[in-house]
């Protein structure tokens, strides 16, 4: 026995080993043992939306982890305790005899909330937390008080907050060696049922019982998969993991032209194999990637551009840099408001519009409730459904939801024309309820960027202009007027004529026989398409009306007549 340190490494937002400040924070302790660990989150596992394609993400990046901790120490490897850290947290240090306990700090509110709680509880214990930032450029609680004390909701107020703060720090190289692993005792986990079992959680099957340890079917500690879990296959072609986000990034990055003269607006949306911008976020996402590492990667080509003589490399916003600034500024802005951040109500900086299917509201917290909403429209509630499996009849909007749903990945424009589609440009459907589909279905969520980008979008916060509408048949023709974007995830649509591709319902019947798909109503078996669900340009002028009438009112989250819903009689 000595009296080193013995320490948890606790893996949450942080999967991998390169550019890590808390893990090399843990390696400087100068452990007697250290105890890689993920612990099974229940507010991960069964309350948050997370369809196959997510899981089997971090299922890769578990697998990947494990291995390469393996690889630096063959005696050690990454543990999946299969119960939710503040009741096996406790249990670990005593039968361990952990000493320290160290993380990548957390700034999301529900990441905040469960660490205080573990500290409270670590030190009961005597146990000493470690929690250091590495998710963000600059750590996101000292952005917002070098903004003031405010949510960052402009890019300018982020870079102006960074200017402060001085220069991000640069990567820390992985480490060469891990310590080992202490004695595995787990007294107590064959007996121990999962804490918070939900198994009405829609994604879970009733059968899994057979999972109650916290050790895994095997006993062994392992990474999960995704038929243990009772989840059905994953579709997406998208893989996670450590090994996988660093390639990816050197390839990037070895295009030198294609990185130091990025402009977002040029990319385009409609390009699927290969996309056009980086395909980073799922990395960036599961901290597979440091976004610091990709940071530096990306400065170092973009100085050595501008003095080859070649050209001029881009600049934020459009440029690589500007795009990780608008991660920053959403973070920061999460991390100041907390859980309001990712609702309208009791939110100071959104705009009050009176959207179809708002949500429900939890009295006591004040929380929107996770998965419900208030049908007051049934006309939307169709609408909102057909977006949300792609069947709204117009080829383009479907095309991006089928992608979806299938691959958990789309561009960013893309996601621009169907949260557009969705909200202020033709269903008027509350912004909440797509920020809870794309929360299912993208690899990528992450609650900061995803509630940010659909405020923007439906012009509720950060941007205002709601005159400026995404067509669904201009906008995508003017990328690709061949439509093969619709003809791969639409296929019902692939052998029409490159002139109907965007606009099916205008092709003479006898042309939709001989590409064998009829426009129908309903389009409901694989020989026929919908209709439109509605005439867009009818939707379009009704819903720019309510747009301007609502910020006539000039309504915000946290007015009175929002919150007490007497917004209804003005
Ligand atoms: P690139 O263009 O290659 O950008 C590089 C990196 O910058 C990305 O990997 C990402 O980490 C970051 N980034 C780029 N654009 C944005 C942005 N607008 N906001 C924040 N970060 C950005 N991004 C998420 O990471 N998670 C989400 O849940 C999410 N939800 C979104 C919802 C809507 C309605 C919209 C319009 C956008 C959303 N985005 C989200 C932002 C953006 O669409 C994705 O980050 C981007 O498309 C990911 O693809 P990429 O890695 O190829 O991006």
């Amino acid at each position: 026995i000595t009296n080193k340190p013995r320490v948890i490494y606790w893996f949450r937002t942080d999967l991998r080993l390169h550019d890590s400040p808390a893990l090399r924070a843990a390696l400087d302790l100068n452990p007697e043992c250290l105890y890689p660990i993920w612990t099974w989150d229940p507010h991960y596992v069964y309350h948050a939306r997370v369809g196959p394609n997510r899981w089997q993400y971090l299922i890769d990046c578990q697998n990947d982890l494990s291995s390469r901790i393996t690889a630096l120490n063959p005696k050690s490897r990454l543990l999946v305790l299969r119960e939710g850290p503040e009741t096996i947290l406790p249990k670990l240090w005593k039968e361990w005899r952990i000493s320290h306990i160290v993380f990548e700090k957390d700034t999301d509110a529900y990441g905040r909330e469960r660490d205080e709680k573990i500290e409270r509880l670590a030190k009961e214990a005597g146990v000493k937390v470690v929690s250091i930032a590495g998710r963000t450029l600059w750590d996101s609680d000292d952005v917002v008080e070098r903004n003031g004390g405010k949510a960052t909701m402009t890019l300018a107020q982020l870079q102006t907050a960074g200017k402060k703060l001085g220069e991000i720090a640069r990567p820390i190289p992985p480490p060469e060696t891990l310590p080992n692993l202490g004695e595995l005792i787990l007294g107590f986990a064959h007996t121990q049922p999962i804490a918070a079992l939900d198994l009405n959680a829609s994604h879970r099957s009733e059968a899994d019982k057979s999972y109650e340890t916290i050790a895994g079917p095997n006993g062994d500690l392992g990474p999960p998969t995704l038929e243990e879990l009772g989840i059905r296959p994953a579709t997406t072609r998208h893989r996670g993991g450590e090994t996988v986000a660093l390639e990816q990034m050197n390839k990037i990055l070895a295009d030198k032209t294609y990185t130091a003269t990025f402009q977002k607006p040029n990319t385009a949306p409609t390009a699927f194999e290969p996309q056009a911008t980086t395909l980073l976020s799922p990395h960036h996402h599961f901290g597979s990637l440091s976004i610091r590492q990709f940071y530096w990667g990306i400065v170092d080509v973009v100085e050595e551009f501008n003095k080859s003589g070649k050209g001029k490399a881009s600049v934020p916003p459009t440029s690589l840099i500007g795009q990780l600034e608008f991660r920053d500024m959403y973070f920061g802005a999460h991390a100041k408001l907390g859980y309001s951040f990712s609702q309208t109500i009791g939110n100071p900086n959104i705009r009050f519009i009176p959207w179809y299917l708002p949500s429900v509201l939890d009295d006591k917290t004040g929380r929107v409730i996770s998965g419900t909403y208030y049908i007051d429209n049934q006309e939307a509630e169709v609408w909102f459904q057909r977006w949300k499996f792609g069947r709204t009849g117009f080829p383009w909007i479907d095309a991006l939801m089928r992608q979806l749903r299938q691959e958990g990945w789309i561009h960013h424009l893309g996601r621009h024309a169907v949260a557009s589609f969705l909200t202020r440009g033709g269903c008027f459907v509350h912004w909440e309820r797509g920020a809870e589909v794309f929360e299912e279905w993208l690899i990528d969520h992450e609650t900061a960027c995803n509630a940010g980008n659909w405020q923007w979008l439906s012009c509720t916060a950060f941007f205002s202009q709601f005159y400026r509408v995404y067509s669904p048949i201009a906008f995508p023709k003017k990328w690709d007027k061949s439509g093969n974007i619709v003809r791969k995830y639409v296929p019902e649509l692939k052998d029409y004529d490159d002139k109907y591709i965007y606009e099916p319902w205008k092709a003479p019947i006898a042309d939709q026989r001989k590409w064998g798909c009829m426009i129908k109503d309903d389009g409901s078996d694989e020989f026929t398409y919908p209709k439109p669900m509605f005439d867009f340009s009818e939707r379009r002028e009704w819903c720019l009306r309510k747009m301007k009438e609502a910020y006539d009112v000039g309504l915000h989250g946290n007015d009175e007549k929002v919150k007490d819903g007497s917004w209804r009689s003005l």
